[in-house]
């Protein structure tokens, strides 16, 4: 599997110590690279890379990207963000300045190695969208001062630096929008929807449903996610994205109750809360430019994706207090 050593890339990964992040260092160690992990483990941790210290071509350091980083590197992907409602709206301020400045540092450092730069954007910038699905012509329905804000405006400008620093200063740059995605090693506790319903029906607790349950999303299993990721890096440099990498499979939130209960056998039932604010109604991607531009389109389906989550969360559960 190791690659020749000239094909040997040396790749910055920020946010490394997340779900995404770790999942993709793990691929491209497996293809042969050397990675470098830049996280300040707000939300990420070191068990989901604990196995890969004794890998001599994996090196952790902690590192926050809102201050400068000089460190040598072929590519970087640029992931570091708190990502879940609860963890993004605990620190807005921090969160902004993350996708801002951590942008702008990145993006710097870019120039500098005059090196190709990954993007982790969101689905976030359509907001609650108008058009459904979802294609990346849309410019989107966001609220600019309200709670989730912080992550989608933050992200938005993101964006913005990308496409300015590859106009103003012809760096290479690989926008992905990602759709969510779940998967092992998503934190527990971190609100998510795939998470907190597997966690609840695991400890037989009861399954919160916010709202009625009738808005949708469209899950994406984390493998599939990765090899988007990897095939967008290694497109010509005409292609900058921003493209749509999600599964476009919609589901309403209480199919996915459903279905998280009937594959735990767990006797959770449903309870309901309130909407959260500007909690989008509907989300699914259209992914036909990811289609014909990197010939990639998801693998995994729901139920098989779910078995892989549920198995993850089954063994770490009894090592994790479930508060
Ligand atoms: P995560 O919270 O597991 O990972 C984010 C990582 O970034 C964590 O390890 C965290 O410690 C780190 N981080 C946060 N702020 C930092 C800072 N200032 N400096 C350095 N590191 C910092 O979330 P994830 O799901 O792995 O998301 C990874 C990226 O993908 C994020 O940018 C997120 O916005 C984006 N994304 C994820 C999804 C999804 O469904 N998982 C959807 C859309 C976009
Ligand atoms: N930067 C960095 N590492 C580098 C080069 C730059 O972190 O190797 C940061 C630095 O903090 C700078 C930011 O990236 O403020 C933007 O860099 P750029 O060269 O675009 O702008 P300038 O330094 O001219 O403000
Ligand atoms: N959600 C829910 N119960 C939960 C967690 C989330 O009903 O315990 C809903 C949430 O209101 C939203 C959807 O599930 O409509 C997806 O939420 P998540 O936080 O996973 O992601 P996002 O809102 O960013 O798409």
């Amino acid at each position: 599997m190791a690659r020749l050593y000239d094909s040997r890339k040396r790749i910055l990964i920020t946010g490394g110590a997340g779900f995404l992040g770790s999942h993709l260092t793990d691929r491209l160690l497996e293809q042969g690279h050397e990675v470098l992990c830049a996280d300040n483990l707000f939300t990420g941790t070191k068990r989901n890379i604990e196995h890969l210290h004794a890998n001599p071509r994996f090196e952790f350091i902690r590192h926050d990207v809102t201050f400068p980083l000089y460190v040598e590197v072929d590519e970087i992907y640029n992931l570091a963000c708190p990502a879940s409602p609860v963890h993004y709206k605990h620190d807005p301020v921090q969160t902004t300045k993350t996708s801002v400045h951590g942008a702008i540092n990145m993006l710097g450092l870019a120039k500098r190695l005059n090196c190709k730069i990954f993007q982790a954007s969101t689905s976030e910038v359509y907001g609650d969208p108008f058009i459904h699905p979802q294609t990346e012509d849309y410019w989107g329905n966001v609220n600019p001062i309200g709670p989730r804000s912080c992550y989608d405006e933050g992200k938005r400008c993101a964006e913005t630096l990308f496409f300015d620093y590859h106009r103003q200063h012809d760096l290479n740059i690989k926008v992905a929008r990602i759709f969510n995605t779940y998967g092992p090693r998503m934190h527990h506790a971190d609100g998510r929807v795939v998470s907190n319903f597997i966690v609840q029906a695991l400890a037989g607790k009861s399954i919160t449903i916010y709202g009625d349950g009738s808005q949708t999303r469209s899950f994406c299993y984390v493998d599939d996610l990765v090899e988007g990721f990897i095939r967008l890096m290694a497109t010509d440099d005409d292609v900058t994205g921003p493209v749509n990498l999600g599964n476009p499979g919609e589901f309403t939130i209480k199919e996915l109750a459903e279905k998280v209960i009937e594959m735990t056998g767990s006797k959770s039932r449903l309870i309901f809360e309130d909407l959260p604010t500007d909690d989008p109604k509907q989300r699914q991607p259209d992914i036909s430019l990811a289609r014909s531009t990197l010939d990639w389109e998801p693998t995994v389906r729901l139920e098989e994706g779910l078995q892989k989550t549920i198995a993850y969360f089954e063994t770490v559960m009894p090592q994790l207090e479930v508060g």
